[in-house]
């Protein structure tokens, strides 16, 4: 499946060459460790091996988790809305938040949108590079900016000054709609040799300035587009790559169509980091980046919840429990799985997988499965509150066995 793009072999032999690109390591799985055998080979993703860059305190590519990230749509000279929804993607599981900064209002705002955020902030800069240091200064983590538009080659290294002193990394971020004129005169309509070659000439200037904390996306809103570069980009270079499908759409449509791209390149195991791109609330972007990644079991985060779609034989309201669950489960951050689902057709097998069950029966009860196993009858009414204070109950358990041997290590390392 790789490869479906023939790059000129001399340029990307001569690119290895100038970067020193990492060779391939062996196989890891989704979790990033080595492995030599699968139980469940079915399920494994032997993720490309990419270098790893900082995004703040949050690392990128290598062994590090796949991150999920969002972008704020507030103006960023206001800045407490700013802040407001930041934090409401932090708390929906954002670990990289994006802000523009257009004017020199917004870099100013940045300093205090960084001071109030609990995750990095990356500057998005678009060809100004007093912006770019403006946002290095205010400590953004990461500028996203294309070093080929800042121009002059001294204002470049202007930039790359005032990211190194500020600790900031960069993403190299180009676009389907918005390539060079030169690759598009050279391949007439945007293609994915195109978008790579784009993408290569912005990461040499940063190599030839010796600057490598940087990573790279090749987006466009075609899933073939999207998917063909990246694939391309993956066996060109070893820098990570933040995965997007770019002006996806809005919830629905946008969400499957990312899921669909983003998730059959995570599938092969290329991508560090994704953005879902949608017309809607960043926190719905957060969400479905992270049920993604967890479809592919690449993080795991909160209570999935396997339910059926219901039908005629349904012992009490699927739909209306799921919804309720998730909304009163949404605070639970401890990864579980509970299956609710509405007879005796499937819901045995289901419970038998999962940590928690529920499965309808007749007569307004249903039946409680903890761990695979048949616990207790249960009525109807009470279902649901019960189901909550299972899964919060089980949460505690499981962090409290966490901290515990979190505790006994350390006490062991101490020895
Ligand atoms: S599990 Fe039972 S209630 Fe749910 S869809 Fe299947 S047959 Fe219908």
């Amino acid at each position: 499946m790789r490869g479906l793009v023939a790059l000129d072999r001399g340029r990307r032999d001569a690119y290895h060459r100038d970067h020193r690109a990492a060779p391939r390591q062996a196989p890891r799985t989704g979790n990033g460790k080595a492995t030599d055998m699968s139980i469940r080979p079915w399920r494994d993703i032997h993720r490309r091996k990419s270098r790893r860059i900082m995004v703040g305190s949050v690392p990128v590519g290598g062994d590090a988790p796949i991150t999920v990230q969002t972008m704020t749509n507030t103006l960023t000279t206001d800045a407490p809305a700013t802040i407001r929804q930041v934090l409401a993607c932090a708390e929906a599981g954002a670990d990289i938040v994006r802000v523009s900064c257009p004017d020199e209002g917004s870099t100013r705002a940045l300093r205090e949108i960084v001071r109030e955020s609990p995750v990095p902030i990356v500057a998005d800069i678009h060809f100004h590079h007093r912006r770019a240091i403006e946002a290095a200064e205010a400590g953004a983590a990461c500028l996203r900016i294309n070093p080929g538009n800042i121009g002059k080659p001294e204002r470049v290294r202007e930039v790359i000054r005032a990211a190194r002193d500020h600790g900031c990394s960069m993403r190299i971020g180009v676009n389907a709609g918005s390539l060079e004129p030169h690759l598009l005169e050279k391949y007439a309509e945007p293609c994915p040799e195109a978008m790579v070659e784009s993408a290569l000439e912005h990461a040499k200037i940063l190599q030839d300035n010796d600057f490598h904390e940087f990573k790279i996306s090749v987006k466009a809103s075609d899933v073939f587009l999207t998917a063909a570069a990246y694939q391309a980009l993956a066996d060109a270079c070893d820098h990570p790559l933040h995965l997007g499908v770019t002006e996806a759409g809005g919830l629905t449509s946008g969400g499957v169509k990312s899921a669909i791209g983003l998730g059959n390149l995570l599938w092969m195991g290329v991508g560090d980091t994704v953005r879902v791109s949608l017309s809607a609330d960043p926190v719905e972007e957060v969400k479905i980046g992270f049920e993604i990644l967890k479809s592919l079991n690449l993080r795991h985060r909160g209570v999935t919840i396997i339910s059926c779609p219901s039908c005629a034989r349904q012992g009490f309201d699927v739909i209306e429990t799921v919804k309720a669950l998730e909304e009163r489960l949404a605070h639970i951050r401890t990864h579980m799985t509970l299956s609710v689902i509405g007879c005796v057709v499937n819901g045995p097998g289901e419970a038998r997988e999962t940590d928690i069950g529920f499965t309808g029966g007749g007569a307004g009860s249903g039946m409680v499965y903890l761990a695979g196993l048949q616990s207790h009858k249960m009525d109807n009414a009470g279902m649901l509150d019960h189901l909550v204070e299972l899964v919060e109950r089980k949460a505690e358990e499981i962090e409290a066995a966490r901290a515990q041997a979190a505790a006994e290590a350390a006490a062991q390392a101490a020895e």
